[in-house]
């Protein structure tokens, strides 16, 4: 390719409101163009990256035993009701009606329609298992689009969703999925960490997110560097306290704490530790099985420096939703900001295990302007009951991993692939169900398997950049390489040198740009580092002179001179070597 025919639009400045590195670069070197919210064009740079990713993908999809096919874009209602889920996915799905009223939606995901294929097709085990996967774009109206094409409302993914006529070989292809996507993740040059999101390891009912490492990522990932322990937040366990609670030392005291009410605040008064104050936090159960406000009303008990998790908290309790400030004066006779789990009222409490594990603590009085200081489970209120002792916060640095092998540290990381084992979930509501070798009808097992493709684009660059702008790994890169002459517009012999290297390159397999644009060579190089070709072979007058050709690797800080004749040869180096 020439950059003269390709479409090359490079601009200096990103529009303010990109806030994210990738996002700004990707605006920068031409790769996207926005449209409107969350809707992007893949110019022809981006577009080249995209493509790259894809067929990565696929070659390791085919190489895993899926089969590729496409489904609609345009879906009719009567499937998203048959299983139920035109009433609860919501807002996201992007729903319209055609010319006769009949109602359609734009695909988030195609659970569905794959479903619909099955029950039509594999009517018997002889036609189990099958691996279906595509490469298409979904739409989802997404609450806050952002991050340019991270968080789109219109991007690409790679969906695949296996059958099995038992759960044991659901869990074979689970963990070949497993593998196959350590497999992309790593070809694609990326720094990954698989973490659980929920329960089990690999093989237990569950699902696996695939999380690429970056301090602008979106989720919090809880690990363990001493063992192969991950799992994204809203999982991680946090395990009891080690050892047994400490004795009361002091007594109960009710002390003065006019106009503090929040933890920070009384620790300062009260010249105590953060993590010597507890906090109760009031919510509603939505469905709770008692009737009145008091019976629906719950006081969950944190220490001072954790933060409730709510996935777990909502585990514990099912839906639930903050007390308003009436209710929690009606169930505890005072104001938000001095309750405390010391009371004569009638209410649920849920106490974190570290919570229980404290002593001489410090937690509202009930009574505004008031806190109790050196509280004592047993003593000052009753020990809390083991089935109401929970884990329903956030784990923290240095909290122990719960395999028992370390201390947890916390890392951030952007969700670029998610493999999940659905069960019957769908073949049971929209009945795709096989005859078994015996001539029994049973419902199919069934696995989901994603890859964002284009959010992987956005993550590699969050990943590899530098101040003169995107570094890709070669795999995903627009191009692997370019020729550069200086002159290329008034010098014969730099242009037909760099037309006969640039024929050999392409003759080799090699996807090599030539910058043969008539621009200073300063633009030139500047351009070809913003877009991130790894590998880069200037011509120049007095290089062919020496017979030489200067070559830089994008990372390298200077070049180095090579002969010309062997430059196919270094460029074979540099990639094996990279
Ligand atoms: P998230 O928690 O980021 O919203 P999700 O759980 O909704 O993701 P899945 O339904 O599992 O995502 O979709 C599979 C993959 O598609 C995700 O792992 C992610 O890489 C990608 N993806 C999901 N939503 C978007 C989006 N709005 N823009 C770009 N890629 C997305
Ligand atoms: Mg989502």
């Amino acid at each position: 390719m020439r950059t003269s025919r390709h479409f090359i639009s490079t601009i200096k400045e990103a529009p303010s409101d990109a806030e994210l590195v990738s996002h700004r670069l990707m605006i920068r070197a031409g790769m996207i163009r926005r449209l409107a919210a969350g809707i992007y064009t893949w110019m022809p740079v981006g577009l080249r990256v995209v493509r790259k990713i894809e067929a990565i993908v696929r070659q390791e999809m085919d190489r895993a035993g899926a089969t590729e096919l496409s489904m609609p874009l345009v879906q009719p209602a009567e499937l998203w009701q048959e299983s139920d889920r035109w009433g609860s996915y919501g807002p996201e799905l992007l729903r319209f009606k055609d010319r006769h009223e009949r109602d359609f939606v734009i695909q988030p995901t195609s659970e569905e329609v794959i479903t619909d294929i099955a029950r039509a097709e594999l009517r018997s085990y002889r036609r189990l298992p099958v691996h279906f996967y595509q490469i298409q774009s979904k739409f989802r109206d997404e609450r806050r689009p952002r991050f340019g094409v991270m968080r789109g409302r219109e991007f690409v993914m790679k969906d695949g969703y296996s059958f099995h006529a038992d759960y044991a070989d659901l869990e074979r292809e689970y963990r070949n999925m497993y593998d196959t996507y350590s497999r992309i993740f790593t070809r694609l040059g990326l720094r990954f960490r698989v973490v659980a999101a929920d329960t089990g390891a690999i093989g237990g009912t569950g699902s696996h997110e695939f999380q690429v490492l970056a301090d602008s990522g979106e989720d919090a990932i809880a690990y363990c560097p001493d063992s192969d322990y991950a799992a994204n937040l809203e999982l991680a366990e946090a395990v009891a306290p080690p050892g047994e609670r400490a004795a009361p030392k002091e007594a109960k005291e009710k002390v003065p704490t006019p106009g503090k009410t929040k933890c920070e605040e009384v620790a300062e008064l009260l010249k105590l530790q953060l993590k010597q104050t507890v906090k109760a936090i009031a919510v509603v159960r939505e469905e709770a099985p008692e009737s009145t406000i008091i019976g629906h009303f719950v006081l969950l008990l944190i220490r001072g420096d954790h933060d409730l998790n709510e996935v777990k908290a909502e585990k514990v309790l099912g839906k639930f939703r903050f007390a308003k400030d009436e209710e929690i004066q009606t169930a505890l006779g005072c104001r938000a900001g001095y309750i405390g789990p010391i009371s004569d009222k009638m209410f649920t409490l849920y106490v974190d295990r570290s919570v229980a594990a404290m002593g001489d603590f410090v937690c509202g009085a009930n009574d505004a302007g008031f806190h109790f200081r050196g509280v004592n489970w047993g003593r000052d209120l009753p020990d809390p009951q083991p089935s109401f002792i929970v884990d329903i916060r956030n784990v923290v640095e240095g909290d122990p991993s719960p395999d028992g092998k370390g201390i947890l540290r916390i890392q951030r990381g952007i969700e670029v692939g998610h493999i999940f084992q659905l069960r019957t979930k769908y073949s049971a509501a929209l009945k795709a169900v096989f005859l078994d070798d015996k001539g029994a009808s049973k419902p199919m097992e069934m696995g989901c398997y994603g890859i964002g493709i284009t959010r992987i684009a956005a993550a590699a660059i969050e990943q590899h950049h530098d101040e003169r702008g995107i570094v890709f790994p070669r795999p995903i890169a627009p191009f692997e390489a370019c020729v550069v002459p200086i002159g290329f517009h008034k010098n014969a012999a730099v242009r037909e040198a760099a037309e006969k290297l640039y024929a050999e390159l392409v003759a080799a397999g090699i996807d090599v740009l030539l910058e043969d644009r008539d621009e200073r060579p300063g633009v030139l190089f500047a351009d070809m580092d913003l877009l991130g070709i790894p590998h880069r072979l200037v011509i120049s007058e007095r290089g062919l002179t020496a017979g030489t050709i200067e070559y830089k690797g994008r990372t390298q800080a200077t070049a180095e001179n090579a002969p010309l004749a062997s430059a196919l040869q270094l460029l074979k180096d540099k990639f094996a070597a990279a």
